[in-house]
Protein backbone atom coordinates (compact mmCIF):
# COMPACT_ATOMS: atom_id res chain seq x y z
CA UNK A 1 0.00 0.00 0.00
CA UNK A 2 1.13 3.51 -0.61
CA UNK A 3 -1.00 6.44 -1.02
CA UNK A 4 0.73 9.80 -1.06
CA UNK A 5 -1.81 12.80 0.10
CA UNK A 6 -0.16 16.07 -0.74
CA UNK A 7 -1.80 19.39 0.85
CA UNK A 8 -0.99 22.88 0.16
CA UNK A 9 2.57 21.39 -0.75
CA UNK A 10 4.75 25.06 -1.50
CA UNK A 11 8.30 25.49 -2.00
CA UNK A 12 9.56 29.29 -2.29
CA UNK A 13 13.61 29.29 -2.78
CA UNK A 14 16.00 31.70 -0.92
CA UNK A 15 15.88 34.36 -3.81
CA UNK A 16 11.89 34.40 -4.10
CA UNK A 17 11.24 32.16 -7.03
CA UNK A 18 8.20 30.54 -5.64
CA UNK A 19 8.49 27.34 -7.77
CA UNK A 20 5.72 25.06 -6.61
CA UNK A 21 2.57 27.00 -4.70
CA UNK A 22 -0.19 25.68 -2.62
CA UNK A 23 -0.40 21.95 -4.80
CA UNK A 24 -2.75 19.69 -2.95
CA UNK A 25 -3.56 16.28 -4.72
CA UNK A 26 -3.98 12.35 -4.05
CA UNK A 27 -1.76 9.75 -5.60
CA UNK A 28 -3.58 6.53 -5.33
CA UNK A 29 -1.96 2.82 -4.67
CA UNK A 30 -0.32 1.41 -7.37
CA UNK A 31 -0.93 4.22 -10.21
CA UNK A 32 0.97 5.44 -12.72
CA UNK A 33 0.83 9.15 -11.95
CA UNK A 34 2.28 11.78 -13.99
CA UNK A 35 3.50 15.50 -13.08
CA UNK A 36 3.56 17.50 -16.81
CA UNK A 37 4.01 21.06 -18.06
CA UNK A 38 6.32 23.61 -20.15
CA UNK A 39 9.78 23.62 -18.43
CA UNK A 40 10.07 25.23 -15.56
CA UNK A 41 6.80 24.59 -14.10
CA UNK A 42 7.90 22.91 -10.89
CA UNK A 43 7.96 19.67 -11.87
CA UNK A 44 11.55 18.67 -10.62
CA UNK A 45 10.80 20.29 -7.67
CA UNK A 46 7.83 18.63 -6.32
CA UNK A 47 8.74 15.43 -7.27
CA UNK A 48 12.16 16.96 -5.01
CA UNK A 49 9.82 17.65 -2.26
CA UNK A 50 7.94 13.83 -2.63
CA UNK A 51 11.32 12.16 -2.41
CA UNK A 52 12.93 14.09 0.19
CA UNK A 53 15.62 15.71 -1.50
CA UNK A 54 13.87 19.58 -1.14
CA UNK A 55 12.66 20.98 2.34
CA UNK A 56 8.79 21.98 1.70
CA UNK A 57 8.84 25.61 2.92
CA UNK A 58 4.58 25.34 3.46
CA UNK A 59 1.88 22.42 3.73
CA UNK A 60 2.22 18.50 4.04
CA UNK A 61 2.79 15.46 2.34
CA UNK A 62 1.71 11.76 3.55
CA UNK A 63 2.13 8.16 2.72
CA UNK A 64 0.04 5.92 3.64
CA UNK A 65 -1.11 8.65 6.70
CA UNK A 66 2.54 9.46 8.29
CA UNK A 67 3.80 13.16 7.45
CA UNK A 68 7.17 12.62 5.57
CA UNK A 69 7.82 16.43 6.95
CA UNK A 70 11.34 16.37 8.50
CA UNK A 71 12.02 12.18 7.41
CA UNK A 72 15.23 11.88 5.61
CA UNK A 73 15.05 10.72 2.24
CA UNK A 74 16.56 6.81 2.87
CA UNK A 75 13.41 6.37 5.52
CA UNK A 76 10.61 7.32 3.03
CA UNK A 77 10.62 4.05 0.83
CA UNK A 78 11.28 5.60 -2.33
CA UNK A 79 13.56 5.30 -5.05
CA UNK A 80 14.29 7.78 -7.73
CA UNK A 81 15.32 7.61 -11.61
CA UNK A 82 17.25 10.67 -12.48
CA UNK A 83 17.37 12.07 -16.40
CA UNK A 84 21.23 11.37 -16.12
CA UNK A 85 21.47 7.57 -15.85
CA UNK A 86 23.86 8.42 -12.52
CA UNK A 87 24.95 4.68 -12.70
CA UNK A 88 28.33 3.73 -11.80
CA UNK A 89 31.38 3.42 -15.49
CA UNK A 90 33.78 1.45 -13.38
CA UNK A 91 31.11 -0.85 -11.79
CA UNK A 92 29.86 -3.69 -13.80
CA UNK A 93 25.65 -3.92 -14.77
CA UNK A 94 25.55 -7.23 -11.87
CA UNK A 95 27.73 -4.37 -9.23
CA UNK A 96 25.56 -1.65 -10.31
CA UNK A 97 22.08 -2.77 -9.72
CA UNK A 98 23.53 -4.47 -6.53
CA UNK A 99 25.06 -1.37 -5.26
CA UNK A 100 22.15 -0.47 -3.09
CA UNK A 101 21.78 -3.84 -1.21
CA UNK A 102 25.57 -3.96 -0.61
CA UNK A 103 25.07 -0.90 0.96
CA UNK A 104 22.04 -2.32 3.41
CA UNK A 105 24.17 -4.96 3.83
CA UNK A 106 21.94 -7.83 2.47
CA UNK A 107 23.60 -11.28 2.72
CA UNK A 108 25.23 -11.57 -0.56
CA UNK A 109 23.09 -14.81 -1.82
CA UNK A 110 20.19 -12.61 -1.39
CA UNK A 111 21.43 -9.87 -3.41
CA UNK A 112 22.36 -11.95 -6.11
CA UNK A 113 18.83 -13.46 -6.47
CA UNK A 114 17.04 -9.93 -6.39
CA UNK A 115 19.75 -8.97 -8.88
CA UNK A 116 18.56 -11.64 -11.36
CA UNK A 117 15.04 -11.09 -10.69
CA UNK A 118 15.29 -7.40 -11.44
CA UNK A 119 17.34 -8.01 -14.49
CA UNK A 120 14.87 -10.87 -15.86
CA UNK A 121 12.10 -8.08 -15.54
CA UNK A 122 14.16 -5.57 -17.31
CA UNK A 123 15.85 -7.91 -20.36
CA UNK A 124 19.03 -7.30 -18.80
CA UNK A 125 20.35 -11.37 -17.92
CA UNK A 126 22.80 -11.23 -20.43
CA UNK A 127 24.51 -8.19 -19.64
CA UNK A 128 24.93 -8.66 -15.86
CA UNK A 129 28.88 -8.83 -16.56
CA UNK A 130 29.08 -5.63 -18.92
CA UNK A 131 30.56 -2.68 -18.31
CA UNK A 132 27.88 0.25 -18.89
CA UNK A 133 30.40 2.00 -21.51
CA UNK A 134 29.47 -1.27 -23.67
CA UNK A 135 25.39 -0.26 -23.22
CA UNK A 136 22.93 1.68 -25.50
CA UNK A 137 21.62 4.58 -24.03
CA UNK A 138 18.37 2.54 -23.53
CA UNK A 139 20.21 -0.49 -21.54
CA UNK A 140 21.75 2.04 -19.43
CA UNK A 141 18.50 3.69 -18.50
CA UNK A 142 17.72 -0.05 -17.24
CA UNK A 143 20.50 -0.20 -15.32
CA UNK A 144 19.29 3.16 -13.19
CA UNK A 145 15.87 1.70 -12.81
CA UNK A 146 16.85 -1.64 -12.30
CA UNK A 147 18.82 -0.10 -9.32
CA UNK A 148 15.39 1.69 -7.99
CA UNK A 149 13.70 -1.35 -8.25
CA UNK A 150 15.70 -3.76 -6.34
CA UNK A 151 15.40 -2.04 -2.90
CA UNK A 152 11.24 -3.12 -3.68
CA UNK A 153 10.67 0.47 -3.16
CA UNK A 154 6.97 1.37 -2.25
CA UNK A 155 6.89 4.40 -4.65
CA UNK A 156 9.53 4.92 -7.81
CA UNK A 157 9.70 8.35 -8.73
CA UNK A 158 11.36 8.97 -12.36
CA UNK A 159 12.30 12.66 -13.39
CA UNK A 160 11.95 12.52 -17.09
CA UNK A 161 13.75 9.07 -17.68
CA UNK A 162 13.52 8.76 -21.05
CA UNK A 163 14.63 12.33 -22.42
CA UNK A 164 17.92 11.02 -23.44
CA UNK A 165 16.72 8.58 -25.97
CA UNK A 166 16.41 9.43 -29.78
CA UNK A 167 12.85 9.26 -30.50
CA UNK A 168 12.04 5.98 -31.82
CA UNK A 169 13.51 4.57 -28.86
CA UNK A 170 11.69 6.52 -26.59
CA UNK A 171 8.34 4.64 -27.75
CA UNK A 172 9.89 1.70 -27.13
CA UNK A 173 10.91 2.33 -23.81
CA UNK A 174 7.74 4.00 -22.85
CA UNK A 175 5.84 1.02 -23.61
CA UNK A 176 8.02 -1.50 -21.71
CA UNK A 177 7.78 1.09 -18.57
CA UNK A 178 3.96 0.98 -19.07
CA UNK A 179 3.85 -2.55 -19.28
CA UNK A 180 6.47 -3.12 -16.00
CA UNK A 181 4.49 -0.91 -13.95
CA UNK A 182 1.33 -2.72 -14.47
CA UNK A 183 3.11 -5.84 -13.69
CA UNK A 184 4.22 -4.87 -10.51
CA UNK A 185 1.81 -2.60 -9.26
CA UNK A 186 4.23 -0.12 -7.66
CA UNK A 187 2.96 3.49 -6.86
CA UNK A 188 5.20 5.57 -9.81
CA UNK A 189 5.22 9.48 -10.17
CA UNK A 190 6.52 10.11 -13.51
CA UNK A 191 7.74 14.34 -14.22
CA UNK A 192 7.52 14.85 -18.31
CA UNK A 193 7.43 17.72 -19.81
CA UNK A 194 5.78 16.16 -23.36
CA UNK A 195 2.31 15.60 -22.78
CA UNK A 196 2.09 12.56 -25.54
CA UNK A 197 3.96 11.01 -23.15
CA UNK A 198 1.58 12.08 -20.35
CA UNK A 199 -1.63 11.20 -21.87
CA UNK A 200 -0.44 7.75 -23.07
CA UNK A 201 1.41 6.80 -20.25
CA UNK A 202 -0.40 8.31 -17.56
CA UNK A 203 -3.56 6.18 -15.11
CA UNK A 204 -4.01 10.02 -14.01
CA UNK A 205 -2.11 13.61 -14.97
CA UNK A 206 -1.53 16.29 -12.86
CA UNK A 207 -0.92 19.38 -15.28
CA UNK A 208 1.29 22.32 -13.56
CA UNK A 209 1.84 25.96 -14.77
CA UNK A 210 4.34 28.61 -13.53
CA UNK A 211 4.22 26.48 -9.97
CA UNK A 212 0.35 25.59 -9.74
CA UNK A 213 -1.88 22.64 -10.52
CA UNK A 214 -4.02 23.25 -13.15
CA UNK A 215 -5.66 19.81 -12.80
CA UNK A 216 -5.38 16.11 -11.87
CA UNK A 217 -7.35 13.67 -13.75
CA UNK A 218 -7.64 11.04 -15.98
CA UNK A 219 -6.72 11.35 -19.35
CA UNK A 220 -9.77 10.99 -20.92
CA UNK A 221 -10.95 13.46 -17.97
CA UNK A 222 -8.48 15.97 -19.10
CA UNK A 223 -9.34 15.74 -23.12
CA UNK A 224 -12.96 15.58 -22.58
CA UNK A 225 -13.37 18.37 -19.82
CA UNK A 226 -10.27 20.86 -19.58
CA UNK A 227 -10.19 23.02 -16.68
CA UNK A 228 -9.41 26.03 -18.50
CA UNK A 229 -7.52 26.90 -21.82
CA UNK A 230 -4.01 26.60 -20.77
CA UNK A 231 -4.90 22.84 -20.17
CA UNK A 232 -6.86 22.43 -23.31
CA UNK A 233 -3.91 24.21 -25.61
CA UNK A 234 -1.80 22.03 -23.61
CA UNK A 235 -2.94 18.53 -24.23
CA UNK A 236 -4.55 19.68 -27.55
CA UNK A 237 -8.26 19.39 -27.16
CA UNK A 238 -9.74 19.92 -30.27
CA UNK A 239 -11.52 23.79 -29.94
P1 LIG B 1 10.77 21.81 -14.16
O1 LIG B 1 11.32 20.56 -13.59
O2 LIG B 1 9.30 21.79 -14.38
O3 LIG B 1 11.48 22.24 -15.41
P2 LIG B 1 11.90 23.05 -11.78
O4 LIG B 1 11.18 22.42 -10.66
O5 LIG B 1 13.27 22.58 -12.08
O6 LIG B 1 10.98 23.00 -13.09
O7 LIG B 1 11.98 24.60 -11.50
C1 LIG B 1 10.84 25.37 -11.15
C2 LIG B 1 11.27 26.83 -10.93
O8 LIG B 1 12.09 26.90 -9.77
C3 LIG B 1 12.06 27.41 -12.07
O9 LIG B 1 11.73 28.77 -12.16
C4 LIG B 1 13.49 27.24 -11.62
O10 LIG B 1 14.32 28.22 -12.18
C5 LIG B 1 13.35 27.44 -10.12
N1 LIG B 1 14.38 26.73 -9.33
C6 LIG B 1 14.63 25.40 -9.36
N2 LIG B 1 15.60 25.09 -8.48
C7 LIG B 1 15.97 26.27 -7.88
C8 LIG B 1 16.92 26.62 -6.87
N3 LIG B 1 17.70 25.70 -6.30
N4 LIG B 1 17.00 27.92 -6.52
C9 LIG B 1 16.20 28.86 -7.09
N5 LIG B 1 15.29 28.58 -8.03
C10 LIG B 1 15.16 27.31 -8.43
MG1 LIG C 1 12.83 19.24 -14.31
Amino acid sequence: MAEIVLEGVTKAFGDGTVAVRDASFTIHDGELFILVGPSGCGKSTLLNMIVGLEAMSGGDLRLDGRSLRGVDPKDRDMAMVFQSYAIYPHMSVRENIAFPLKLAKLPSAEAEARVREVADLLGLSALLDRKPETLSGGQRQRVAMGRAMVRRPKVFLLDEPLSNLDAQFRGQMRAELARLQRRLGTTTVYVTHDQTEAMTLGDRVAILRGGEVQQVGTPRALYAQPANLFVAGFIGTPP
